[in-house]
Formats: structure tokens, sequence, C-alpha cells
């Protein structure tokens, strides 16, 4: 298991299709206005000027020169997104770069490297 590499490919799976509850849009309603423009009724994420659901995440950063993505909201970000990635068959269907093929052979041993790793972002897979 190695750490995240920033490829943004879970972002681009996912980026268009997250939830928050009420309490992370309300804490963003709070203190995060400019992040509340892109949620309307519930729903993320929203083009503020023509009430359109986006195709993509309008915070996925492209930092080409390194050649990896970045989040321009990752301390607010949703926790959707902080819970990624949680098991090895996600990881595996997703291309998630974490995962090396050594992994899926002893899956118990990676899933608690995985967790391990995680431990700032998610609780850990019960
Ligand atoms: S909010 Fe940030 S972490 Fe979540 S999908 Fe968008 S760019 Fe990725
Ligand atoms: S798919 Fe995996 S390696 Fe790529 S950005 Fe997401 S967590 Fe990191």
């Amino acid at each position: 298991m190695r750490a995240c590499t920033q490829c943004g490919k879970c972002c681009e799976i996912y980026g268009a299709g997250l939830t928050a509850t009420a309490d992370e849009i309300a804490w963003w309603e709070t203190f995060r206005p400019g992040i509340a423009r892109y949620v309307s009724n519930g729903v993320l994420w929203v083009d503020p000027v023509s009430q359109q659901r986006l195709a993509s995440c309008p915070w996925l950063t492209d930092n080409k020169s390194e050649g990896t993505f970045g989040c321009s909201i990752y301390p607010d970000r949703p926790e959707d997104c902080r819970h990624y990635p949680v098991t090895l068959s996600e990881m595996a269907r997703d291309g998630c770069e974490m995962l090396e093929s050594s992994d899926l052979k002893h899956p118990q041993k990676s899933q608690q490297a995985l967790d391990v790793l995680m431990i700032d972002s998610r609780p850990p897979l019960a």
C-alpha cells in the first residue's frame, strides 16, 4: 500500500456525484460561503449562475507541471472525499494508485495498512 499519488482518478470518478449531510452544508453556509454557492437544495455541485448541475467537481485542480491533481478546498472538502478509499475492491475497480499488486495477495493486512494511512480522515473499516 503506497501513499496517495494525487492521480485525481477518485475525484474524476466521484466528484460530480458527491453528497453532503445537512450539517456539512450548514457549516459551509456559515463559514465557507464560497463553497455553499455551489450547493443548491442539498445537491452538490451546482453552477451558481446557471443553477445547472456540474459534470465534474469545480474544486479539482490540475497541477500540470507536477503531473498531479489537487483539491482547492482540501481542508473543507466533503466527508465523502475524506473517506475515500475505504476498501481494496473499490480501489481495484477505480484504478486507485495507492493499491499495489502485492496488496491483493494479503487483503487483510493490506486493509489494515490502508486504515492506518487513512486514520486522520475516516474511522477504520469495521
Ligand atoms: S471536493 Fe476536492 S477531494 Fe472532493 S472530489 Fe472535489 S477536488 Fe476531489
Ligand atoms: S485514486 Fe487513489 S491515488 Fe488517485 S488521488 Fe484518489 S486516493 Fe489518491
